[in-house]
């Protein structure tokens, strides 16, 4: 029985691309007799807010959509993510990470041909070549931190040959080398996107990850971290983004084509889903 989920962030209001999505992962649940989820991804206190949040309830419930209750607000479960980077640090697969945005694009400028990956240039690697002396001192001096993953370590236990499976673009291999050595615990929030999600979707017992193709690239290094942690591989979904017009992805700031906003036009929910190319009742 398939199990789907719709795992909004309450940074901003949801548009009509995140209707797209929860009406996908939706149908896809209803139509095999499956379950839907619903998760906030709310680890980021100073983007995300409980008025947020209620919006969002209140545009889906506009939306006609069902989930199960209780609802999984990532916030109240951050014991849960840190126990899940304490496993990856324990076999050595973290390091910490003192850089700031500044020292990292500083060190880019300065390598001259910084080496890209798929979401922009890679991580230099400064902190990965500290000696182990410096940096016990700077951790003992309480230097602040990320904990960024070690690829190299990480591959090499898992080896290169890991594959997951998109419904639509069809059987792939892993590629976490395009995103390199990523932060997985963040030095403000104490989690990360990557390790939050990837955490509760084997959690919630996933099956299919119905999301847009923005996250595709991420899906490389969602698979690396199941293997890491033993968790199953959910078949993935990506759908295409909505535009604008003018070809323009719709962004939470756009406030114009907020749904709560068409709600207020008096626009029903049936005609957006019609719109959507969605068939009919
Ligand atoms: N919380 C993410 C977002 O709002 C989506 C996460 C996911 O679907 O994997 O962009």
């Amino acid at each position: 029985m398939p199990v789907t989920r719709f795992a909004p962030s309450p940074t901003g209001s949801l548009h009509k691309g995140h209707a797209y999505s929860a009406w996908l992962a939706h149908g896809f649940a209803r139509e095999r007799g499956g379950r839907f989820l619903l998760r906030i991804e709310d680890i980021d206190p100073t983007r995300c807010s409980s008025e947020k949040t209620l919006g969002i309830f209140d545009d889906l419930v506009w939306l006609g959509l069902e989930w199960e209750t209780p609802v999984r607000h990532q916030s109240e479960h951050r014991d849960d993510y840190a126990a899940a980077a304490r496993s990856l640090a324990e076999r050595g697969l973290l390091y910490p990470c003192f850089c700031t945005r500044r020292d990292i694009l500083r060190e880019i400028e300065r390598a001259g041909q910084a080496p890209h990956g798929s979401e922009g240039p890679l991580y230099p690697g400064l902190c990965r070549h500290l000696s182990g002396d410096e940096r016990a001192a700077r951790l003992a001096a309480g230097e602040p931190h990320a904990l960024r993953l070690d690829l190299a370590a990480a591959l090499a236990l898992t080896g290169t040959d890991l594959v997951w499976d998109d419904a639509l673009e069809g059987p792939q291999i892993a590629r976490p080398e395009r995103l390199g050595d990523v932060v997985l615990v963040r030095k403000d929030i104490g989690t990360s996107y990557h390790l939050a999600v990837v955490h509760d979707d084997a959690l919630q017992g996933i099956t299919d990850i119905v999301r847009g193709v923005d996250l595709f690239e991420a899906t490389h290094l969602h698979r690396l971290l199941q293997a890491l942690l033993g968790y199953p591989v959910p078949t993935y979904h990506h759908h295409p983004l909505l535009t604008d017009p003018e070809g323009r992805r719709l962004a939470k700031r756009d406030r114009a084509i907020t749904l709560r906003s068409l709600r207020e036009s008096g626009i029903s929910p049936a005609d957006l889903k019609k719109e959507l190319g969605f068939p009919g009742p």
